[in-house]
């Protein structure tokens, strides 16, 4: 991957979306320079963070916000504090508004949305795997006449649901964009889906009806979700998908 220049950015906004993830959005220089399609990530470090080669700690974030934030010259990204041995991820957290962030990129060519494609979209995500979705999402629906959305959303529990809010209201108010939350660890209260992604997937999905597909998660969840739209059906030419 050719290497792109760095930028300087600082931190405008940090939003708490639950107790281990929150989102960092940062201010971009007014020149216009950067741009992105959704699903591409950047390299982000601290300018203070260095590793014993006195060279910046770099990490891969996919960028959460829309191209269509960039008018406000802002980008965002939604980090998972990872808690013990989380090296670069437990710093960012310690960040504060105002701090400088680095930020190389775009990357990434693989797992772009295609805003032409005309078909059903079918997102399907698990715990921070939702942050290149929300931003294709946002991309979709910013657009003139978006094409039918559904979500299907994995995580632990209530307390575990990023950008709650936001989805929670698209799926009350927009017409064409439905929403189904799928806890792995539920709460006695929780009435809905129970259990991990794959585990929900074959009774949703059971057979292909012309969708596109974006899957984000850990590589367990993308591969055993793969393999149930493959055996359900759906081409893999319609199947897109990011893990880490
Ligand atoms: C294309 C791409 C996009 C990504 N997008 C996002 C995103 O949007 N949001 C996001 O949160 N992450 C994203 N990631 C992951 C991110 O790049 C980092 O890998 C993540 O934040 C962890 O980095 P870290 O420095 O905090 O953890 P590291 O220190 O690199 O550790 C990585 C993992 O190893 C474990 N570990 C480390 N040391 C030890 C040890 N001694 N013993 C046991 N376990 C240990 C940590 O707990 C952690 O789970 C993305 C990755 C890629 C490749």
């Amino acid at each position: 991957m050719a290497k792109k220049p760095v930028i300087l950015t600082s931190l405008a906004e940090i939003i708490q979306e639950t107790p281990r993830v929150s989102t960092f959005v940062v201010k971009l220089p007014d020149d216009g320079a950067f741009s992105f399609a959704s699903g591409q990530f950047a390299m982000l470090s601290l300018p203070d963070f260095l590793n014993d080669k006195d060279r910046p700690v770099r990490r891969a974030y996919s960028i959460a916000s829309s191209p269509h934030d960039l008018a406000r010259s802002t980008v965002s990204f939604t980090i998972t504090r990872k808690g013990e041995g989380g090296y670069f991820s437990n710093r960012m957290h310690e960040a504060k508004v105002g701090d400088p962030v680095s930020l190389e990129g775009p990357y990434g060519s693989s797992f772009v949305l295609d805003t032409q494609d005309p078909r059903p979209h079918l997102f399907i995500a698990a715990g921070s795997g939702i942050a290149p979705l929300r931003s294709m999402i946002r991309t979709l629906l910013a657009g003139g006449s978006p094409p039918s959305i559904e979500l299907l959303y994995g995580f632990r529990n209530a307390e575990d649901f990023i950008y709650a809010r936001e989805l929670s209201e698209y799926a009350a108010n927009i017409k064409g964009f439905s929403l189904r939350t799928a806890h792995s660890r539920p709460s006695g209260a929780w009435q809905g889906l129970s259990g991990r992604v794959p585990e929900v997937l074959p009774a949703l999905y059971p057979s292909y009806q012309g969708q596109v597909v974006y899957i984000c998660g850990h590589p367990e969840m993308v591969a055993q979700t793969v393999s149930w739209l493959g055996t359900a059906g759906f081409p893999e030419e319609a199947v897109r998908k990011e893990q880490w």
